[in-house]
């Protein structure tokens, strides 16, 4: 596909999500285009209309994406999947904000390491709201014991909360549990909904709603 074709198709998905964005919701709701597994001239194609905030899951793949662009201006990345304590140094050296807080060690190592390279990203801690055993995020019971730790603690701020829902489950009752759980923390932002489901998501107050193929189509599976 000539590369006109490429960029007129993600702006086209670009205008049509934030137009389905500003008539679901009346607060300002981010797009996080997430970017992992696509081809470079989608993200390429997805800059040259404008998109500024990105969304990656594994901090080497995020480095090989956005280390040479870092100085784009506006350029924003979330890092939105789950963090070794070993990688916490080159997470902070990369991303403006990091979803997947959820263990009072990660907080640990990601304050060294802001300390020492003097950038404070801001962070959310993902809830696990399903409660499922392989699926990473804090318990509901345990959020406000690590709230707690990490506001005590990490040097940045803490933001809000993020959530994935069981894929077998309707989204909603999650995102209602989520937004409950920010609102009774008293944290601003809210990261939930992603292709399938990013207007529902952005109806029961999302701040942030992480948009992959629906943005960029499908991605590579390799
Ligand atoms: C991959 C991913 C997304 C985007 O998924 P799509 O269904 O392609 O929109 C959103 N959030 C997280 C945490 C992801 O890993």
């Amino acid at each position: 596909m000539p590369s006109t074709d490429l960029s007129n198709d993600i702006a086209a998905s670009r205008d049509d999500i934030l137009k389905q964005l500003a008539s679901v919701a009346d607060h300002p709701v981010e797009l996080v285009a997430v970017s992992k597994k696509q081809p470079d001239e989608r993200l390429q194609a997805a800059l040259d209309c404008g998109q500024r905030v990105f969304g990656e899951n594994r901090v080497q793949e995020a480095q090989e994406h956005w280390q040479h662009r870092r100085d784009i201006e506006g350029l924003t990345l979330h890092l939105i999947g789950p963090l070794q304590s070993n990688k916490s140094e080159d997470a902070v050296a990369l991303f403006d904000v990091i979803q997947t807080v959820d263990r009072k060690k990660i907080v640990r190592t990601l304050s060294e390491a802001a300390e020492k390279l003097n950038r404070f990203p801001h962070l959310l801690i993902q809830v696990n709201t399903g409660e499922e055993d392989q699926k990473s995020g804090v318990l509901p019971a345990d959020l406000e014991e690590l709230i707690d730790y990490t506001r005590a603690t990490y040097p940045g701020e803490l933001k809000g909360l993020m959530s994935i829902p069981p894929v077998d489950e309707p989204a909603g009752p999650h995102f209602a549990l989520l937004k409950k759980l920010a609102d009774r923390a008293g944290l601003p932002w809210v990261s939930m909904g992603m292709s399938a489901d990013y207007e529902l998501g952005a109806k029961l107050g999302a701040t942030h709603v992480r948009v992959g193929s629906a943005f960029f189509g499908e991605r590579k599976t390799a």
